[in-house]
């Protein structure tokens, strides 16, 4: 069984969002877990979390995504922008304890013109002081465009990650398609090649979720527009070698396109049909 979902939009609680998801067909969903802008979260109505809960094991909703904010860069020049990010982090992977088992999703950040490998070292840091043996959360490193400054925009630089962080089994990585492309690994014409670049350098198992998304723009633009499945550049028959390829097709897919919930719906059906059983 294909398992996909979608972005969900977080400001009406868990069961608002997993009955959101089942009614588009979804067996999963990401969401923020706060204003995508940053700023304080909400605090948990426990109710709704136990109805949640309940209702996502009933229909084997799982795994969960959530989404960190974008401000928070981990590896940003500025003093308090660090510290704002470990801040926030760090709450976010506290409150994920109240969904034990499932992902976390963050951008590796921007450098802001100290260099890669300074960036590298910043972002190992807060994760190896934020990381605990008793965390349930597996934390995704999101492959990145390579827009402005951005690190993590090629395999090399996520495994550097990697190879700082202690507790190693706490850490993954999501494949956003549509920055994969716009960073220039040919997903397109060459899936093969580009997955077992992705397992020579940083280890296919690493790779624990996938951001499906279209993309508006040339591969290697450097550009992260997502587009609608089958209205980009990747296409339709490169997204549905994807959802079937043996090192992937097992592996929970996010659409994260430009639609509301009646264009989720047809992208999670359209994909199920193409999908091979
Ligand atoms: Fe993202
Ligand atoms: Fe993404
Ligand atoms: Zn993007």
């Amino acid at each position: 069984m294909l398992n996909i979902g979608c972005h969900l939009s977080t400001s009406k609680g868990f069961m608002a969002m997993g009955r959101d998801a089942l009614s588009i067909g979804a067996s999963t969903f990401q969401f923020f877990t706060r204003n995508p802008r940053g700023g304080a979260a909400k605090a948990i109505d426990q109710d709704d979390l136990a109805a949640f809960l309940l209702l996502a094991s009933e229909h084997r909703l799982a795994p969960l995504l959530a989404h960190a904010p974008y401000t928070l860069n981990a590896c940003s020049a500025d003093e308090n922008t660090r510290r704002f990010a470990a801040e926030m982090m760090a709450d976010d992977l506290a409150r994920m304890e109240l969904l034990p088992g499932n992902l976390y999703n963050f951008h590796p950040g921007s450098h802001v013109g100290q260099g890669a490998s300074a960036g590298i070292e910043l972002i190992v840091a807060q994760l190896n002081a934020l990381l605990t043996p008793q965390q349930t959360t597996t934390v995704l490193l999101e492959t990145m465009a390579g827009k402005g400054s951005e690190v993590g925009s090629t395999f090399r630089q996520l495994r550097q990650i990697i190879d700082g962080v202690e507790r190693k089994e706490k850490v993954g990585v999501c494949l956003d398609t549509c920055h994969v492309h716009d960073a220039g690994y040919d997903i397109v014409n060459d899936l093969d090649g580009v997955l077992a670049e992705f397992d020579a350098v940083i280890g296919i198992d690493k790779l624990r979720a996938i951001h499906l998304n279209d993309s508006m723009n040339q591969l290697g633009s450097r550009k992260d527009r997502h587009a609608r499945i089958g209205d980009g550049q990747i296409g339709l028959p490169a997204l549905t070698r994807i959802i079937n390829h043996p090192q992937l097709r097992r592996l929970p897919f996010y659409l994260e396109t430009p639609n509301e919930l009646p264009g989720y719906a047809q992208e999670i059906a359209l994909l199920r049909g193409v999908y091979r059983d």
